[in-house]
């Protein structure tokens, strides 16, 4: 259901309830739709505000990695092992993290990686900003990038996952494509490797999009065993704009 769909019925229903319903049965119609409208911003695969894309549709064994919050401590050494196992990823870079890693942005690059925008400066309030404020954000991600390695990315990654109409209109003026994924792997909470490795396994399915992070140190750990456990598995490790058939520059 498109959001406007849904205001319409939720005021519909609301005003409904107010003429009708004793206060309390109406004051439980509000929370519901409210309810609703938060569960909307954090689940990005709803598509409520806008399309988003989490995995591929395919029956293909084939996964993407994802890596958030960079480029930070550890890109170094996930870098190094994704050109030993010879396996692409993406990296959704931060702005502001970039300035003093200029050279690990380029290494992301030359090694056929992707990068991909998760804002300028992830800021903890993002989502209570105006669109053109949003757009600002994004805009400078994307102007660092330019600086470095001439390139403009075009997928976005919503900071903390969460959606919003004011930043659906940024991406939708901006046009970018906004990525969200199919496996969370709560790699920046789970200090165990085991429990790590295995809520992944657990969760890999055809097409899946795997959500972590360059700057823990368990993710740049388990990586060698996660990339080998996926090929025992049979999945191909395929570079997310390969797999999801969209463009990843302008
Ligand atoms: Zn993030």
């Amino acid at each position: 259901m498109s959001a406007r769909i849904f205001n319409i019925i939720s005021i519909v229903t609301v005003c409904a309830a107010a003429y009708w319903l004793p206060w309390y049965l109406f004051v439980l119609t509000v929370l519901f739709f409210i309810s609703v409208l938060f569960f909307a911003c954090i689940n990005l695969s709803w598509n409520f505000f806008i399309p988003t894309l989490c995995k591929a549709n395919t029956n293909d064994r084939v996964v993407a990695l994802t890596f958030d919050d960079g480029p930070a401590l550890y890109t170094s050494a996930i870098l190094d092992t994704l050109k030993e196992y010879n396996t692409p990823a993406a990296f959704f870079c931060i702005g502001r993290n970039i300035t003093g890693n200029e050279q690990l942005l380029q290494r992301i690059k030359d090694e056929g990686h992707i990068i991909g925008n998760h804002s300028y400066s992830h800021h903890f309030w993002f989502d209570m900003w105006s669109a053109a404020k949003m757009m600002d954000d994004m805009q400078q991600m994307n102007d660092e990038t330019a600086r470095i390695t001439g390139l403009q990315p075009l997928l976005f990654r919503p900071p903390y996952g969460v959606i919003n109409p004011k930043l659906a209109a940024a991406i939708k003026e901006k046009k970018y494509t906004s990525i969200g994924w199919s496996i969370r792997s709560f790699d920046t909470k789970i200090k165990d490797k085991e429990k790590l490795l295995f809520r992944i396994m657990t969760q890999v399915k055809p097409g899946g999009i795997i959500l972590l992070h360059d700057s823990m140190e368990i993710t740049a750990a388990i990586l060698p065993d996660l990339i080998q456990q996926l090929r025992r598995k049979g999945y191909t490790i395929t570079r997310a704009d390969k797999m999801l058939n969209i463009t990843a520059y302008a």
